[in-house]
């Protein structure tokens, strides 16, 4: 094993879980299917509902962007949405990664959906634990006190009973995390965001989230572009439908189409899909898939026709608690 990627946050935009009555629904749907299948028995429960991937049964999550990623011997997080307090309590369990810490957070911006869990991040309130902020942004130390500044949260930054670092890094360049390697590079959304490549062990994780990757082709991406190549894992940015893409223009997200083109130029071997609308229900990112899906097979049609051969991707719409060994 080199790398441990966990998915605590895979939602965009803002936390949203369907309301009371549409889990109802669901839940009657998923009873239905029970009975249909030719189950009768309360024992056959278990059995059932694990034949069942896992959003089908609990839908694809609620808390927005946060990314864990082990090392044998670091631990990083990407960004501290809503899905950051479920982390900080496996932390505080000590059943998941460094429970002692130090941490080290790498901020890709700043939009209310990637800040809004960091007060939730138990660790600040521990004496003496450590946690280590990263990110390009210049104003990195002003963003993150502002985070906790009140009337916003009743605990204002300077009382917090850990040590907080900061540390601004130069954009493109490798920076050391002890086994781990990260270097940032740049994604196309408002306010500037940055993008991550996470190395160890020959194995390479990219994280494209939020990006609308308005910038496609090799010669556009430039000196971005190693963002996207040597990748073993990319999590990129499929908010969208391809429609939604064109009507949304400059809102900063992408669609799957998208993100698949550029792992099939490049040699990707697997790609999530993520940052789902806060509007998105499971049939919602069924029907994403579904249009993935027929994309991908026009793409191979298209090639077999050209007796070309076409670099096989894994790809599929991430979960909020997946975890993918590399
Ligand atoms: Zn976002
Ligand atoms: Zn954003």
């Amino acid at each position: 094993m080199s790398l441990v990627v966990k998915f605590w946050g895979v939602r965009g935009s803002l936390p949203s879980a369907p309301p009371p009555q549409e889990w109802s629904y669901h839940i009657e749907g998923i009873l239905r299917n029970f009975f249909s299948s030719g189950y009768r028995e309360p024992s056959q429960i278990a059995k059932y509902l694990q034949s069942m991937e896992t959003p089908l049964v609990g839908g694809y999550g609620v808390a927005t962007t946060c990314v864990e990623i082990q090392s044998p011997q670091a631990q990083l997080i990407i960004d501290g949405g809503s899905g950051i307090r479920n982390l900080s309590e496996a932390i505080m369990k000590g059943t998941t990664g460094r429970s002692k810490g130090p941490f080290h957070i790498f901020m890709t911006h700043f939009h209310w959906d990637h800040v809004i869990g960091l007060p939730f991040f138990t660790p600040h309130f521990i004496p003496g634990c450590e946690v280590h902020y990263y990110g390009v942004q210049p104003e990195l130390e002003k963003l993150i006190r502002g985070v906790f500044a009140k009337p916003y949260f009743p605990v204002p930054f300077e009382q917090l009973k850990s040590k907080v670092f900061f540390h601004v890094l130069e954009p493109r360049k490798p920076y050391q995390l002890e086994d781990m390697t990260i270097t940032p590079y740049q994604l196309d959304h408002p306010d500037p965001c940055w993008g991550l490549k996470v190395e160890n062990g020959g194995k390479a994780y990219a994280h494209c989230v939020d990006t609308e990757c308005t910038r496609v082709t090799r010669e556009e991406l430039a000196e971005d572009l190693p963002l996207y190549q040597n990748i073993d894992l990319m999590y990129f940015d499929a908010q969208y439908t391809l429609p939604e893409l064109a009507e949304k223009a400059n809102w900063g997200h992408s669609a799957a189409q998208v993100g698949l083109d550029i792992a099939l130029r490049e040699n990707i071997k697997t790609v999530l899909f993520a940052h789902h609308d806060p509007g998105a229900r499971v049939e919602q990112v069924l029907e994403l898939k579904r249009q993935t899906r027929e994309y991908y097979e026009s793409r191979e049609k298209f090639a077999s026709q050209k007796d070309q051969k076409l670099s096989s991707v894994k790809w599929d719409f991430a979960h909020e608690g997946l975890e993918i060994y590399l």
